[in-house]
């Protein structure tokens, strides 16, 4: 019922150049995907993504996107600002936006309205990190940032909001969780949103994807557990031949 997305975060990485191959090297090796296909770029490869993957089934995201229509906000990129360019989707809330550049679950939040209101598709995420799963602590926290994150938001736009459940320490680290761990803490996050919300919004309207060092390798086994509705894929979405094999995993 709830069709898979895998979404690709190339991070800091790529020029416009590199931009240009690798979408020409993925188009044709992702044409007949099953799922929806997203590529979320850096900002200044952005308007290059959009023209490059045009008449093709992959969607570009941005990384972030700010909370504010307009403004004094110095280095930052408005909802309005990437619907205009053609970008769908923005990822809100990403661990290493939480790590180095401050990000709380109160921005998080503001940042998902705006995204929301423009008329952009969230990917937000959620995830804890390796000493709080060491304290018994993944519940807590999963749930904290997903009850923050949906803050004010109406059910009608489940619809448009992905959420992402990368434990912080799976990722860029070649440490996946299993797939029974990643099932059973989608399935928390799944559990919030019903309460939140209601059991068959969750069921039906939310899409829950994994991240955290998912490849090749992996992913058959990850998308095969029902709670797994799609993969935030880092590293692995920099060669076409190995994020082609995770979307058509
Ligand atoms: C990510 O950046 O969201 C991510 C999951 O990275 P990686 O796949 O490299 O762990």
């Amino acid at each position: 019922m709830r069709r898979p997305i895998i979404a690709g975060n190339w991070k800091m990485n790529n020029t416009i150049a590199d931009t240009k191959t690798l979408i020409n090297d993925l188009k044709p090796l992702v044409k007949d995907a099953q799922c929806d296909v997203v590529i979320c770029v850096p900002y200044t490869d952005l308007a290059t993504a959009v023209a490059e993957t045009k008449g093709s089934n992959i969607k570009v995201g941005s990384e972030n996107v700010h909370w504010a229509e307009k403004g004094a906000f110095t280095g930052e990129i408005s909802a309005k600002m990437l619907v205009e360019l053609g970008v769908e989707y923005a990822i809100v809330g990403h661990s290493e936006r939480r790590q180095y550049f401050g990000e709380t679950d109160q921005t998080v939040n503001a940042r998902t309205k705006a995204a929301l209101a423009a008329g952009l598709k969230p990917i937000v995420c959620v995830g804890e990190l390796l000493e709080e799963r060491e304290a018994g602590k993944t519940e807590e926290v999963v749930v904290r940032q997903t009850t923050e994150a949906f803050k004010d938001i109406p059910d009608d736009e489940l619809v448009n909001i992905v959420i992402a459940y990368e434990p912080v320490w799976a990722i860029g680290t070649g440490k996946t969780a299993t797939s029974q761990d990643a099932n059973d803490t989608i399935k928390i996050i799944r559990d919030t949103m019903a309460n939140l919300y209601c059991p068959k919004c969750a069921e039906n309207k939310v899409r829950i994807q994994y991240g955290g060092s998912m490849n090749p390798k992996n992913a058959t086994e990850l998308m095969a557990m029902p709670q797994i509705d799609g993969g935030l894929i880092g590293g692995a979405s920099l060669k076409a031949e190995d994020f082609s094999k995770v979307v058509n995993f």
